[in-house]
């Protein structure tokens, strides 16, 4: 059976990759491929990420746990870094037919920039929904093959959203969103008058941000969009605020400079 080739292919390649790939011991990785590449097998190579990112993020998890928020982003922010690097001369998108060997789809895309496109999920649908629909996929293709439109139309399907331009920016295109972001305070308004605009070369990313205004002691929190490559947001807020920080949260894989007034 093809399942079971491809899992047993997977698990020989992973010692491999590991020594190198995970600082904390692969313990908490390796016990979720029980569930996500061992039960549930990618049905293609192409989607390998269905189980290296699953088990990447959901080692994270373990340590949000574990440890808490803060233990989650930083094995995050790591796992950008290495997004980042590995993209500096492999500027592909996790979708990577053309790369045909499958030990060499070992790589940070499908390892950590899959457990990002998970990450990303669960802030746009919430923790609920996101658990709630990784059961089902779970519950679903046990013992079975999937493919990402399959995980994609389970996510659907649970959280009641189309999610097509989610995976389609994420998943079939390379990159990530570099916004550079400039703001001003409208006194007359009582507005903070942000512009947003998409730097990365590639195609655009749709996404909602988190941002966080420093009013004296406090901090306000708001959401946006942002989806062109250029964009202008007006948050009202009570006075001028002295800084603005872009996804305190560390929620959405980005690069991010901003500017003042
Ligand atoms: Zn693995």
């Amino acid at each position: 059976m093809g399942g079971m080739e491809n899992s047993s292919a997977i698990f020989y390649a992973e010692g491999q990759f590991q020594r190198e790939a995970v600082e904390e011991g692969p313990m908490p990785h390796e016990i979720a491929h029980q569930w996500f590449g061992d039960s549930v097998t990618p049905g293609d190579w192409d989607h390998l990420w269905l189980s290296e990112g699953f088990a990447t993020y959901f080692d994270a998890l373990f340590y949000e746990h574990l440890e808490g928020a803060e233990a989650l982003r930083r094995r995050m922010s790591a796992a950008a870094e290495r997004v980042k690097k590995f993209h500096a001369t492999h500027p592909a998108a996790i979708l990577d037919p053309a790369l045909t060997d499958p030990h060499q789809k070992l790589n940070p895309l499908n390892y950590e920039k899959g457990a990002w496109l998970l990450h990303m999920l669960r802030k746009i649908l919430g923790d609920e929904t996101f658990f709630a629909g990784i059961r089902s996929y779970y519950n679903l293709y046990a013992g079975r093959n999937a493919l990402t439109e399959d995980f994609r139309a389970v996510m659907e399907s649970v959280s009641g959203r189309r999610l097509a331009t989610f995976f389609h920016q994420w998943f079939e295109q390379p990159g990530w969103p570099e916004y550079r972001v400039s703001w001003r305070w409208d006194a007359a308004a009582k507005e903070v008058e942000l512009e947003f605009t998409q730097q990365q070369t590639g195609g655009l990313f749709e996404m909602p941000l988190d941002l966080a205004f420093t009013l004296g002691q406090r901090r306000e929190l708001r959401t946006v969009e942002v989806s062109a490559r250029t964009a202008t947001v007006r948050v009202a807020l009570p006075e001028a605020p002295s800084a603005v920080e872009i996804d305190p949260g560390g929620w959405v894989l980005k690069g991010v400079a901003v500017s003042s007034p």
